[in-house]
This record gives C-alpha cells, structure tokens and sequence, in this order.
C-alpha cells in the first residue's frame, strides 16, 4: 500500500468515527429539547399541535439555522486559518491538476457561466497523455488507479517556467491563489499547507458528516 494510499484510507476510517460522533451529538441535542410528555422519536408522525409536532419543528428550525450556522461559521474559522501557511513553490499543483471533466466538457460549462470552469480554462492544457501526467506526480496517478478512477482528466499550466516559477504571476486567476481551498484536498507532501491540512483535517470531516446528517434529519422529519 503506498502512503497516498494510507492517507486515503485514513481519512475514511476517521469520516467513519466522527460521523458516528456527529450523529450522537446531534442526537443528545435533539433530546434536550424533547417534551417530558412526548412519547416517540424525532422520525414519528405527531398529531397537529401536539407537543410532538411542536418539538419536531423546533428542531427542523434548529438544524435550518442553528446548526446551519455553526457549521458554515467553522468553516469560515478553518480558512481563516489558512493565511498563516503559504505556498512553498514545488509547483506540483501547477504542473498537475485534475478534472472530472474533459477539455470540451469544461468548455461547455464555461460558456454556461461556471465561474470554476472559466479559470481553469484560463490557465491549464490537458496533458498529451497519462503517462506525461504520471511523471509529475506517479503517487498520485498510481492511487487513482488502484481505485479505479478511470474518468480523471489531466492538465497542467503552461505559464509554469523550467524553474517551477509562475510567469503570470501577478495575474494569475483566484483559483491559484486559493488552492487548496479545502482541507481535505491530497497534497503532495512537499506543500506548505500539509499542516493545515494536518490540524483542519478532523474537524472539516466532521462539518462534512454534520452536513450530511442534519441533510438527512431534515429529509425524514415529517413535518
Ligand atoms: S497561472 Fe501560475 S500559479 Fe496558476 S497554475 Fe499557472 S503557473 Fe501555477
Ligand atoms: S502544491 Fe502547495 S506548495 Fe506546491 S505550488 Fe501548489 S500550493 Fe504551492
């Protein structure tokens, strides 16, 4: 198994824990706030005006905006965080980025207004082939494999010099300056923000298994 893989692998095993984490959390809240009369669970039909009623969208307002803003309040605090890395310059990010999209596929979207799409356009052209992508960054190329990742898509910016350096530098688009713009993102490990990622990594998985958590209450609540 080679260390990307680890990596991969232990991300999983701790989006496991915290989801399960998250979801008692979120449970011991919602029960805080249950009548002492009610008889039931949150996914229960209620009567109208019941206190079953009454609890359960007390709670759908709770997930809506509460937690909503805690999570998206979070998030904000982890970017935050981010200024105090920067960018090393190995350059890997330039030399290697990949698309779930073809080369006509985002062109499409660009025309259709994706803001992502048009940037990425802007700067990157897809490699001759996979292999030319594989010398970069075989680690990588190897883990997508293993995985089966077969719609992957490569580029790379050809405003990088031979000595790894940006010769747009001053303009280049937003998304260079703020990549990686998640946590989560695979680095390579010669990035400086492998610390960030390193300390944000629990805690933005867990804002991830919130979300899909309060997306699934607020699905099954039956009000
Ligand atoms: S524009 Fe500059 S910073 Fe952006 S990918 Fe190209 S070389 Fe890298
Ligand atoms: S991978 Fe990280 S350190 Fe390397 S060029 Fe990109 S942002 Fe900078």
């Amino acid at each position: 198994m080679s260390n990307l893989d680890k990596v991969l692998q232990n991300q999983r095993e701790k989006y496991r824990e915290v989801f399960q984490y998250s979801v008692e959390q979120l449970q011991s809240r919602i029960d805080e706030i249950k009548p002492a009369d009610v008889i039931g669970d949150i996914f229960d039909k209620f009567p109208e005006n019941s206190s079953g009623k009454i609890w359960q969208e007390k709670v759908l307002a709770m997930l809506k905006y509460d937690i909503s803003k805690d999570i998206y309040m979070k998030f904000q605090e982890i970017l935050a965080e981010r200024v105090n890395y920067s960018c090393v310059g190995c350059a890997t990010c330039c030399n290697l980025a990949c698309s779930e999209f073809s080369p006509e596929e985002l062109k499409h979207r660009a025309e259709n207004g994706d803001n992502f799409a048009t940037q990425f356009l802007s700067v990157f052209i897809p490699y001759n082939s996979k292999e030319d992508a594989r010398k970069i960054y075989p680690e990588y190329i190897a883990l997508l494999e293993q995985n089966n990742e077969n719609d992957v898509y490569f580029y790379h910016c050809p405003k990088l010099t031979e000595d790894k350096r940006c010769s747009d530098y001053e303009n280049r688009p937003q998304i260079c300056r703020d990549f990686p713009d998640n946590p989560l993102t695979i680095l390579p490990k010669s990035c400086g923000f492998c610390e960030w990622k390193e300390k944000s990594e629990v805690m933005t998985l867990m804002l991830h298994a919130m979300i899909e958590i309060v997306e699934y209450y607020k699905s099954k609540i039956p009000v």
